[in-house]
């Protein structure tokens, strides 16, 4: 397994290898190409220059040659490669370099053949001898044979250039490289760096510590949404923990009330203390149907919190008008006016859970509303969702507690005082049951004044 640091160096120090090499022979191979036609020019010119020169060594009036200028040109000639043999128009031979200096002719052609075979084995070149008539002022004055090593040849410098165009290629290839390594653990560091905060970070949440947030900013965008979804998970986890010891000291505390009770009652009738009459029993009784009934909220909970929907067309307004008949009892009892307004909306979802949801909202404000009070279910659409709201003139909300009577046994000072009943779980069950629907439950309320709990689910 290998580090994602050193992936992106060598992988990076790989394509910059790639291109440079792709990019040194093609260049390499041209600027070569091109060199050797400029070099095989540079000689036919040479050559058509020579026979010119000569042409013009030809006194005309006189019908002489100019020897000494003839034999200083061939032997510099010889010099750069080129064996001359110059013959008058009869076909005489004026100047022969052979003739003159067999030696090193052969010296100078050996040189060049041993070069060009040793630098470039493949070319097969081989002397060649060409043959220019020479004229002056259009008469024909003799021929120039000139031999030569064809297709070119290259002198020391000549491939001294090649070789140190590419030492240049090389030269560029290496320092671009170390460019792209040192680039690549630049970039590397700018993306590992933070992983590797991350998953310090994630590591300590895994230890419990939530307040672990991933540390530093980020440019990038990806891995700045990675690190902020760390730091959410944290945030989420923190209150899942909190909620799951609240519930476990929660559940504790109201089991211990009820058990008190009943052992108490139960030991002092044992001992002899008390008569079992029938209102002690019932006492007894009452405590044990608090103690199921708190049994069964929780397996509501846990039922809510699991919700498996089973979804159909739900006309909201029917529904409603549905889950308030079963309180017109309580709400003559208590002389609440109460209406459904608004418009028919329909949903896809639970009837069954959404019917629970607003039984639980119209419950809660015949609850916390006092007597002359009123409530009102309104139904409409507000941007692609369902609405319902319940709306009361009860006893309200403090701003503090409307978020917190959402979690799992809250209950209002003031509702506790009321010994309305309840456990306090019903708004967390209504709430997971409006999000298991992609929806949402929230409150607004004004303390003395009343509450209205809206509950929103998509159309569609
Ligand atoms: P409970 O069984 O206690 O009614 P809920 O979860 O339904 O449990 O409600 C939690 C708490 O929220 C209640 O105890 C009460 O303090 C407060 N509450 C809920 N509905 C209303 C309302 N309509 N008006 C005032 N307080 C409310």
């Amino acid at each position: 397994m290998r580090g994602l640091r050193a992936s992106i160096v060598a992988r990076l120090g790989l394509i910059v290898m790639t291109v440079l090499c792709a990019v040194a022979l093609v260049s390499n191979v041209l600027i070569q190409r091109q060199f050797e036609n400029y070099v095989s020019r540079q000689q036919s010119e040479r050559v058509e220059e020579l026979a010119q020169n000569l042409a013009s060594q030809y006194d005309a009036e006189k019908g002489t040659w100019n020897v000494d200028y003839i034999h200083g040109m061939g032997m510099y000639a010889l010099d750069e490669g080129y064996i001359l043999r110059l013959s008058d128009a009869d076909g005489r031979v004026l100047w022969d370099a052979e003739n003159h200096d067999m030696t090193l002719c052969s010296q100078v052609m050996h040189g060049i053949s041993e070069r060009m075979e040793s630098q470039r084995p493949g070319l097969q070149g081989d002397f060649v001898t060409r043959r220019f008539p020479l004229t002056n002022g259009g008469t024909a004055v003799g021929y120039l044979d000139v031999s030569y090593f064809s297709p070119y040849a290259l002198n020391e410098s000549g491939f001294q250039f090649l070789s140190s165009l590419n030492r240049i290629l090389a030269g560029v290839g290496v320092v671009s490289l170390a460019a792209a390594v040192a680039m690549g653990a630049l970039t590397a560091g700018r993306i590992v760096r933070p992983i590797e905060k991350t998953v310090e970070a994630t590591r300590r949440i895994a230890r419990g510590e939530y307040d672990a947030v991933v540390e530093g900013e980020n440019r990038i965008l990806e891995l700045r949404e990675l690190s902020g979804a760390v730091d959410d998970m944290a945030q989420a986890l923190k209150r899942q923990e909190e909620l799951r010891r609240r519930l476990t000291s929660d559940v504790a505390h109201e089991l211990r009330t009820p058990l008190c009770n009943v052992s108490s009652y139960l030991e002092m009738m044992m001992i002899g203390a008390w008569e079992p009459t029938q209102e002690r029993l019932e006492g007894c009784y009452k405590e044990l149907e608090r103690l199921s009934g708190l049994v069964s909220d929780l397996e509501r909970l846990r039922q809510a919190e699991n919700a498996e929907l089973n979804l159909t067309d739900v006309a909201l307004k029917a529904l409603s008008e549905e889950a308030a008949a079963s309180f017109i009892g309580q709400l003559k009892k208590k002389n609440l006016a109460w209406h459904i307004d608004g418009e028919e909306v329909h949903v896809r979802g639970d009837a069954g859970r959404l019917r629970q949801i607003l039984t639980n909202l119209i419950s809660n404000a015949v609850k916390y509303t006092p007597q002359g009070g009123e409530i009102a279910v309104t139904v409409r659409r507000a941007d692609g969702e369902a609405e319902v709201e319940v709306a009361d003139t009860g006893i309200g909300i403090s701003r503090e507690d409307q978020e917190k009577i959402f979690e799992r046994f809250y209950r209002t000072d003031a509702s506790r005082s009321r010994a309305t009943g309840g456990a306090g779980i019903g708004l967390t069950i209504a709430r997971s049951l409006a999000q298991a629907h992609g929806g949402t439950l929230k409150v607004r309320s004004e303390p003395g004044k009343g509450s209205a709990f809206v509950l929103r689910v998509p159309v569609e």
